[in-house]
């Protein structure tokens, strides 16, 4: 297999026509289409809505209908060609919106020329196409470049209850990829249509959706199309990869297409399994996730990285996850609902959050500033629940609460506003120091607000540095030390 292969998809010229003879949710049941083939894509005559095949036996073939089924009537006719399901991919997909057939549906160019076609149901690379993971892909998320670093082409399952800030988290990893040669794609199942215009809009005004294709099947689409969207974001980030660039990935949610799936399985009457998720939920996840990855040199040096996204009920990560995405991803960001709700943001849970990547993908720099963050962060915790008990604390706890309440102030941080690696690693090192625990509340939010642009001003050269070499010389130690001390005087925050 070449990298090439994408664009080259030769169709063998058969056409046969099918009638619909029942027509069911979403699912049509046609006669007709003698060999047609799983996962094809077939047209209703004169409706020009689209269908994909799921299911067939000697008298009949059941398909998916793909777009606004109402007006499909009983003996509409049915057009098959015998190729497996694409769709248009290439660059001019950045900054527009699909459908979960690859057409357009924002209000411009309804014309998108593309450099090929992509296969939907891709088998993954197979392992000696692949090389193991090594560059990280920064989110702009202080909790997880630091502690829970990703790395391009991993998986990583974001996963918590409702309204907890997982889409915040996805998107602001979006944002976070301005310039930095990563390309996105955002895939939106199953929710509302105002809440993914608000996230259009957002990523509109971060500058983020000129470098992002969104691909939409919200509530409001066929359940065939909300299956569908998944794998079509995958094809569409796959043209990236195989093109030797890096994507990410963000599937929103796969609760709701598990969700979805289910529906169309009990309607094809499939025999149910656990919660009545069909047994073949777990490989389609699966092969899924699969499709991320990090290509070898020969095949381009691509890479995909997927941010699943997955909703617990009150806070079991426990519960049944409809395919078991934990054992599929390699690792899990969970989103506690109660550290949301004492203002903790994004509330991370950094003990149940892991990447089983790990630090080796971070800078020098990042990994020597943030080796005892997890450890430090646990403490604090077990402090606190501690200190609820006790009443009498002893300087040396009073100091470890009031670096623990330091750190976890450096790590709270506001919807949309990713920070920049150099940044983090300036803030984490003060804390490295000790010298923030000694700042009021207000003095360490003006700290970590201002201190980057005082470097600026004064030392850009220590930055440039710290940016070319991504690890903290002596010399740059010695200058940081100092400018903190002149900040602080400077601002009056001690
Ligand atoms: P749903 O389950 O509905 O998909 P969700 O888990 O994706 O919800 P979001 O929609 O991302 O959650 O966020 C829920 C609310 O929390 C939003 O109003 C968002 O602005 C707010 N929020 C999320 N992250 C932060 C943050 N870091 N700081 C402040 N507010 C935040
Ligand atoms: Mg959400």
């Amino acid at each position: 297999m070449t990298k090439d292969t994408i664009l080259k998809i030769e169709p063998f010229e058969i056409k046969e026509v099918g009638v619909v003879k029942e027509f069911k949710r979403g699912i049509a049941r046609i006669e007709g289409l003698p060999s047609c083939i799983y996962g094809q894509l077939i047209e209703f005559e004169d409706l020009g809505r689209k269908g994909l095949v799921v299911d067939f036996n000697e008298k009949e073939v059941m398909a998916f209908i793909l777009g606004d089924e109402r007006d499909i009537k009983l003996g509409s006719t049915v057009t098959g060609r015998n190729e497996v399901f694409s769709v248009p991919v290439g660059e001019n997909f950045l900054g527009r919106v699909i459908n979960a057939v690859g057409e357009p549906i924002d209000d411009k160019n309804p014309n998108i020329k593309n450099n090929g076609q992509g296969l939907v149901f891709r088998k993954a690379p197979g392992i000696l196409d692949r090389i193991p993971i090594s560059e990280q892909l920064h989110t702009g998320t202080k909790i997880l470049d630091a502690v829970i670093p990703i790395g391009r082409g991993q998986r990583e399952l974001v996963i918590g209850d409702r309204q907890t800030g997982k889409t915040t988290l996805a998107i602001d990893a979006i944002i976070n990829q301005k310039d930095k040669n990563v390309l996105c794609v955002y895939c939106w199942i199953g929710g509302a249509h105002s809440s993914l215009l608000k996230i259009i809009h957002t990523l509109e005004e971060a500058g983020a959706l000129d470098y992002t294709v969104v691909v939409a099947a919200p509530a409001s689409s066929s359940a065939g199309e909300q299956y569908l969207a998944p794998y079509v974001a995958a094809a569409m980030a796959e043209y990236f990869m195989y093109s030797g660039r890096d994507a990410l990935v963000v599937f929103d949610d796969l609760t709701k297409h598990a969700w979805i799936y289910r529906e169309l399985s009990l309607l094809l009457e499939r025999s149910p399994g656990r919660e009545a998720y069909p047994g073949d939920i777990f490989y389609l996840h699966s092969q899924l996730m699969e499709r991320a990855g990090r290509l070898n040199a020969e095949m381009g040096s691509g890479s995909m990285t997927f941010l699943p996204i997955t909703e617990t009920l009150q806070g079991d990560i426990t519960g049944y996850i409809q395919s078991n995405l934990v054992s599929m991803t390699d690792g899990q960001i969970y989103i506690s609902g109660s550290l949301f709700h004492e203002g903790f943001k994004p509330a991370i849970d950094l003990g149940l959050s892991v990447s089983r990547i790990g630090s080796k993908v971070q800078s020098e720099a990042l990994r020597e500033v943030s080796d005892t963050l997890r450890l430090d962060y646990a403490q604090y915790k077990e402090l606190m629940r501690l200190m609820r008990v006790k009443t009498k604390l002893s300087t040396e706890i009073a100091e470890k609460l009031r670096r623990g309440e330091a750190l976890s102030r450096i790590l709270i941080q506001d919807a949309h506003h990713p920070v920049p690696e150099i940044a983090m690693i300036i803030q984490l090192y003060a804390f490295k120091r000790k010298i923030l625990e000694i700042l009021s509340p207000e003095g360490l939010n003006v700290f970590c607000r201002d201190i980057m642009e005082y470097l600026e001003e004064t030392r850009p050269q220590v930055l440039q540095n710290l940016a070319n070499q991504k690890t903290l010389s002596a010399e740059i130690k010695q200058e940081l030390d100092h400018a903190f001390v002149e900040f602080f005087r400077k601002k009056k925050v001690l």
